[in-house]
């Protein structure tokens, strides 16, 4: 048996409506004193049963939802979880249309109903994150499930290392953790097959997130999808991290291509995978490619005082906005880019900007976006709202999970 937490009456529709989180506010009692991080039961005040899922009174969010059916959270239940989410990408990526491949998102947290926790693929490698004391409590238990798993979908796992190195860990009680969970220790870097055949340099150990930022893979092939072939770019990659954006764009039409980090580290790796892509014998190849470390926006205040013009301004800034006190600040932010990013396109460019702020929505960061237009005296269409890739599927009843947006724009 397990231990009972009572919702109050008038906070039960969220749960009832499947939204995976209950904070302490909705909590009337809780019943036979869990220890932190077990499994309990969620009631209804008279009595009817909700919810399972896992306990911390130390978070605000003091439960989070594991399942709505009265069902074991045992070894079998992760089992057909994990499942589930690794079916849905081994079906995505088995696509004819599409090359395939070798990194994607296995695990994502809420939305594949598996809340606190984050796994990545990266060719032989999954890497895992905990977000919460449960998952931290069943990490290695996941980490066997997820080998046993993955092989029965003919993916052979060659080792699972840990990148718990988040502050949300803070709001569960936990210290920030890494290193490897089992198997074999990751080499320093990994190639891995973008949805094309271009090659993206990933440090598992050292990189940002879990290693890279699959959420734009969908949205970088779009270079492909979009531009190729069609004429050729002159482009400005800001907040380039690693290449991304920058060596599809190198690899289909770009003909100038000028990376912006704050990173060194990530620069080099961005320059280091362009060598990989292109004969560095050939001089007006590697020519074409340019890595400046720089503050972006004040790179952008000097680009537009100099007068300098591209085909396509690719921004992907860091999230800006950690909570909805943060949303002005961060809007301002916002727009300061958006507005020089307008004035450094050609007339018939392209912008593709985005936001992975959760506190902006679609809808204001579209706002926001207009907002720098008008200042800007440009014009523009929308050619395509943009999101995460298909491998961070959102779960409907979870709207905080849409974190990524933005918008492809023709600016005139
Ligand atoms: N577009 C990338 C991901 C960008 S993540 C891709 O497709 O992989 C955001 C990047 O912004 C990080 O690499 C970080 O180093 C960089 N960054 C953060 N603040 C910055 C600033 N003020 N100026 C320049 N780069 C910054």
């Amino acid at each position: 048996m397990t231990a009972t937490i009572i919702v109050k009456p008038n906070r039960e529709k969220p749960v009832r409506n499947q939204h995976p989180w209950i904070f302490s506010g909705a909590i009337a009692e809780v019943r036979d004193n869990p220890a932190p991080g077990e499994i309990v039961t969620v009631l209804s005040h008279k009595g009817d049963f909700l919810a399972r899922g896992y306990w911390n009174p130390k978070s605000q969010i003091q439960v989070r939802i594991l399942t709505w059916q009265d069902e074991p959270i045992d070894e079998d239940w992760w089992r057909r979880m994990l499942k589930r989410a690794i079916a849905l990408r081994r079906e995505l990526y088995i696509s004819p249309d599409e090359p395939p491949t070798n990194a994607y998102r296995l695990i994502n947290a809420e939305n594949d109903f598996l809340p606190g926790l984050i796994v990545d693929r990266y060719s032989d490698w999954l890497v895992l994150q905990a977000l919460t004391l449960h998952i931290d409590q069943q990490k290695h238990q996941i980490a066997q499930l997820l080998v046993e798993v993955c092989a029965e979908y003919d993916l052979e796992i060659k080792g699972i290392y840990e990148r718990s190195d988040v502050d949300v860990r803070g709001k569960e009680g936990l210290q920030q953790e890494t290193g490897l969970l089992l198997g074999d220790v990751p080499p320093e870097l990994i190639w891995v097959g973008d949805l094309a055949r271009v090659m993206i340099p990933v440090d598992i150990r050292r990189g940002h997130k879990t290693g890279g930022y699959l959420d734009q893979a969908r949205n970088r092939w779009l270079f492909f999808d979009l531009f190729s072939m069609s004429r050729e770019f002159d482009v400005l990659n800001l907040f380039s991290y690693t290449g991304g954006f920058g060596l599809f764009a190198a690899a289909f039409g770009g003909r100038r291509i000028i990376n912006v980090d704050s990173s060194r580290e990530a620069l080099e790796l961005a320059e280091q995978a362009m060598l990989n892509i292109f004969d560095p014998a050939d001089e007006d190849e590697m020519k074409s490619s340019e890595y400046i470390q720089a503050d972006v926006f004040e790179y952008l205040r000097d680009a537009v005082a100099e007068g300098q013009q591209f085909d396509i301004v690719v921004c992907d800034p860091p999230k800006f906005a950690h909570s909805a006190g943060q949303v002005d600040k961060a809007a301002r932010g916002y727009k300061d880019l958006n507005l020089n990013a307008f004035k450094l396109i050609k007339s018939g460019g392209y912008l593709m900007t985005f936001s992975c702020s959760g506190a902006i929505s679609r809808d204001l960061f579209q706002k926001i976006v207009f907002g720098a237009l008008a200042d800007s005296g440009r014009q523009a269409q929308i050619i395509r709202h943009l999101g995460a890739s298909d491998d961070h599927p959102i779960a409907l009843t979870f709207p905080e999970g849409e974190y990524l947006k933005g918008l492809l724009l023709r600016v005139y």
